[in-house]
């Protein structure tokens, strides 16, 4: 039997379970589709599409070296996939499960018009190391729902076999027409033209190649101070793993299993083996919050707790743009979204103080910074940023009893007591002592701060004072969870 097997966001030839199961059905026909949806969700952050194109690039050089080419086709996702079929003369048609609402909607229409044209449709659950049913499984007492809670979840997760899957694969050496293929390393090429922004050189990570070394590098050495180094922005290196995983450049599968293979290093000290169960619960992490997407799909775009759907944050505020633009004249949020502007991606714990001001300190809507934030990042993965601004502003599936608001500046003397990270992306900071940077106690920062003395340009006085605006928030959401508009 013959297979085309469609490349989505599992751009990679390796453990790739999609792939596997297509190589069971027959020999494959490797192609891409890609809908006006993709090409408009792709286009939203140029650097997102320069990662991808570069990406998929590399995966058809990978393609040409096992002796056939990837056809890639645009167009609406089902005429022009059951056209391929046809003059690909294929019986199949196996692609890997999207985990955002759009795509999964696309899948299934996919589905059925193949089914209905009597082609073999076939998803397949790749992106997860533990695909979501079989966690759902293990949840005896009402099997076949996803969690909605990370502790349960991981306690499963756990228990669960997520080896590598052996991928081998027969292509067919095809004469199929295709669309131009991005070149391998042009990535870059229409990435908007603001010569202040710098980009990474994508022709370097942007490939199941480069992304292996990388993660080998990362593994012999930095994942053994990973608990700090996701805690303390300006120091060590967490895996900067989020965009390869995102499109697939690596599985989580492999991840892992390099990570078992470390721990058995007898030389290994007590806190090095903690910090590799450490990373693995962030994969775990990662693996909860597409389970969620992919059980409660219907909360793409709405709060997973059902008591909270009625609360009013604020669409806008005038201190939006200053918190997008990096100048709330809190140090920690504005250099962490001043690193995000520079080079599509932000430290993760800075990520949460960040989210946490926008919802809190100024009472704007979560999915208005989601949005912000999908603008500019490289990664993709819808179900990871809606889940996680969920959890941040207390909707999602973290049940903290009272939203979690971080005081931004004790946040920044605790995560970064040197400064480190704030002078490196704040430069009106760059001269300014520790003791004026963490002033305490100050209504406004050290008068120094917007003195003349930084004739560049002035750090900007605070938008909002913190606490101020942290008790406002507290009256109106404990005036809401009390009254009947927050009933379930
Ligand atoms: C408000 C907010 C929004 C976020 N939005 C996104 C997003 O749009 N896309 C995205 O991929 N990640 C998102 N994250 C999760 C996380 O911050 C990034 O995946 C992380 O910054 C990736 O950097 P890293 O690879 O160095 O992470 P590491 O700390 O080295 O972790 C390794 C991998 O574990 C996974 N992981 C770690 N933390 C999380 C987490 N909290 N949730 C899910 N997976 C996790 C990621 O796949 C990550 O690549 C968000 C987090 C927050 C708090």
């Amino acid at each position: 039997m013959r297979c085309l097997f469609l490349f989505g966001r599992d751009l990679r030839l390796h453990d790739h379970a999609g792939l596997a199961a297509a190589a069971r059905i027959g020999e494959v026909v490797p192609a891409c589709v890609q809908s006006p949806a993709f090409v408009a969700r792709m286009e939203r952050s140029p650097r997102r599409a320069a990662f991808y194109r570069s990406a998929l690039a590399s995966l058809a050089h990978d393609l040409e070296a096992r002796g056939t080419r990837l056809i890639l086709r645009s167009g609406a996702r089902v005429a022009t996939t059951l056209r391929l079929v046809r003059e690909a003369k294929a019986e199949a048609v196996a692609w890997s499960a999207s985990y955002d609402a759009a795509g999964v909607a696309e899948d299934r229409a996919l589905q059925s018009a193949l089914e209905e044209a009597g082609v073999r449709a076939t998803i397949v659950h790749d992106a997860l190391a533990v695909a979501p049913d079989d966690t759902a499984a293990a949840r005896s007492e009402d099997g076949g729902l996803g969690y909605r809670a990370l502790a349960p979840y991981v306690a499963a997760w756990l228990t669960l076999p997520r080896d590598p899957i052996a991928t081998n694969v027969t292509f067919v050496a095809h004469g199929l027409a295709s669309e131009l293929l991005p070149v391998e390393g042009n990535g870059e090429s229409d990435s908007g033209g603001d010569p202040g922004i710098h980009r990474p050189d994508f022709k370097e990570i942007a490939s199941e190649v480069a992304t292996l070394a990388r993660f080998e590098a990362f593994v012999s050495g930095p994942i053994l101070q990973y608990p700090f180094a996701r805690n303390v922005p300006g120091s060590g290196e967490t895996a900067r793993l989020s965009a390869a995983l995102s499109f697939g450049l690596i599985s989580a599968r492999t991840i892992l299993a390099r990570i078992d293979e470390r721990a058995h290093d007898p030389f290994l000290l007590v806190e090095e083996r903690l910090a590799l169960s450490t990373f693995a619960r962030a994969l775990a992490r990662r693996d909860f919050f597409l389970q969620l997407a992919w059980f409660f799909e219907e909360r793409a775009d709405d709060a997973l707790q059902s008591r909270m759907r009625g609360f009013a944050f604020a669409k806008d505020h005038a201190a939006l743009d200053a918190w997008r633009d990096g100048r709330t004249g809190y140090p920690l949020v504005d250099a962490g979204m001043r690193q995000l502007r520079a080079t599509g991606w932000m430290h993760p714990r800075v990520r949460t103080i960040a989210a946490s001001f926008l919802c809190f300190d100024l009472g704007v809507d979560w999915r208005v910074g989601r949005d912000a934030w999908d603008r500019e990042l490289v990664e993709d993965e819808p179900a990871l940023a809606t889940g996680n601004w969920q959890w941040v502003c207390g909707l999602g599936a973290d049940l903290a009893q009272f939203p979690r608001i971080f005081n931004p500046r004790k946040q920044a003397r605790a995560i970064d007591p040197r400064g480190a990270y704030v002078r490196a992306w704040i430069p009106e900071l760059a001269d300014v002592s520790d003791a004026e940077l963490f002033a305490t106690g100050l209504a406004h920062p050290a008068p120094q701060l917007s003195l003349a003395l930084y004739e560049r340009e002035p750090y900007p006085s605070p938008v909002v004072e913190h606490e101020a605006a942290a008790r406002d928030f507290l009256a109106r959401y404990a005036a809401f969870v009390s009254s009947d508009r927050a009933k379930p």
